[in-house]
């Protein structure tokens, strides 16, 4: 399919189903952006999910988020029941133009749905010059350090680097250490997991994915994934007025769909904190010195290199999602 059409397929099958245009191609825009730099997981597979909340009445597909700047670096965007791509195209302009203005500025998202990748909206934040970081949480699937049962979300952060005449340079990842989906294949395939991926239902370890489906996954790098999952609860949750991922879940309806729930986002600008823009040439040359090693390469080089390809050629969409996205 070619990226267009993926698009206007996302975006007709959102408005199918009540969301209004605006909503309807925020939405639309990131899974596009998914497919089209070749990470699957959050592209059309999800659009049944998206579908699922609009048709409960979860999240409020004609949602008008509304954006309130709570101190000169603070803008807080109230979904009001949206999807996040919605809040955050709302709130984005006012955080770029705070970061620019005071070095600094955070956004706090509150009254939000997340079901996204993260990188997707922190591009146009590095696009715009600025460094930039992001954070959500979910519902319980992972467990504390040393604990038995899923506290945490999969939580993932990223951070992005702004590359001027380049693409910025964006890590995203769970903290989790592995994801469910993955953990669903070994199971279907026979594999056992390496120790260190989940606890069965009773909370002892186990390389069985079947006992950990049934049970919870662990974050990767023990105690020190922990501790960052455990931030991503308190930035997302506590510090922006938001859930807990178990507070997330203990009103979710269950429908297939994301959760409510809060995103911080961070964005800072490395000319006014360093006081003059020597940093881009500064970074590029420590890029060259990853690159010099042979192996190596940046995060989000994966993603660019799917981009040129796919934006000429098309994405090859399994046929088993178009059949799910027809059935609906
Ligand atoms: P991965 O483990 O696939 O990748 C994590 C990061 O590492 C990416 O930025 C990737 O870049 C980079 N990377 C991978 N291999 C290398 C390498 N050899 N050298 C340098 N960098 C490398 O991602 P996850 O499975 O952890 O997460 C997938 C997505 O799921 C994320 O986009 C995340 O935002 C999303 N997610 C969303 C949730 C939500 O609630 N909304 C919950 C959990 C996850 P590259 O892309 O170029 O490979």
């Amino acid at each position: 399919m070619s990226v267009e059409a993926i698009r206007s397929l996302a975006e007709g099958t959102l408005m199918k189903f009540g969301a209004d245009e605006t909503n309807a191609k925020a939405v639309a825009d990131v899974v596009t952006m998914a497919e089209r730099d070749g990470c699957v997981s959050h592209g059309l597979f999800r659009l049944p999910g998206y579908v699922a909340t609009l048709k409960s009445g979860k999240v409020n597909g004609k949602a008008k988020p509304t954006v309130t700047k709570l101190a000169g670096a603070v803008v807080q965007v109230n979904g009001h029941n949206s999807f996040a791509p919605t809040a955050l195209e709302a709130g984005r302009p006012a955080l770029i133009e705070a970061a620019k203005t005071c070095g600094i500025a955070v956004m706090p998202l509150i009254g939000v749905h997340h079901f996204a990748a993260l990188w997707t909206e922190l591009e146009p934040i590095c696009e715009a010059g600025l460094a930039a970081f992001a954070c959500t949480s979910y519902k319980p699937s992972v467990i504390p350090a040393g604990g038995k049962k899923a506290l945490f979300g999969t939580n993932p952060i990223a951070f992005g680097w702004p590359r001027p005449g380049k693409s910025p340079m964006i890590f995203d990842m769970a903290t989790a250490v592995m994801a469910r989906g993955e953990v669903g294949l070994a199971a279907r395939d026979g594999h056992t997991l390496p120790e260190g991926v989940g606890v069965d239902a009773d909370g002892n370890p186990t390389t069985d994915p079947n006992e950990i489906l049934k049970g919870a996954l662990m974050t990767f790098g023990g105690y020190k994934g922990s501790s960052l999952s455990m931030m991503v609860e308190l930035l997302a949750g506590a510090m922006v007025g938001e859930s807990f991922s178990f507070e997330a879940a203990a009103r979710d309806n269950n429908d297939g769909g994301p959760p409510q729930g809060g995103e911080f986002l961070m964005a800072i600008d490395p000319t006014l904190v360093r006081g003059n823009d020597g940093w881009n040439d500064h970074a590029e040359g420590f890029f060259d010195k990853i690159y010099e090693q042979d192996g190596t390469r940046l995060p989000g080089d994966r993603r660019i290199s799917n981009r040129a390809k796919h934006d000429k050629e098309g994405v090859e969409v399994s046929q088993i999602i178009l059949d799910k996205i027809s059935a609906l």
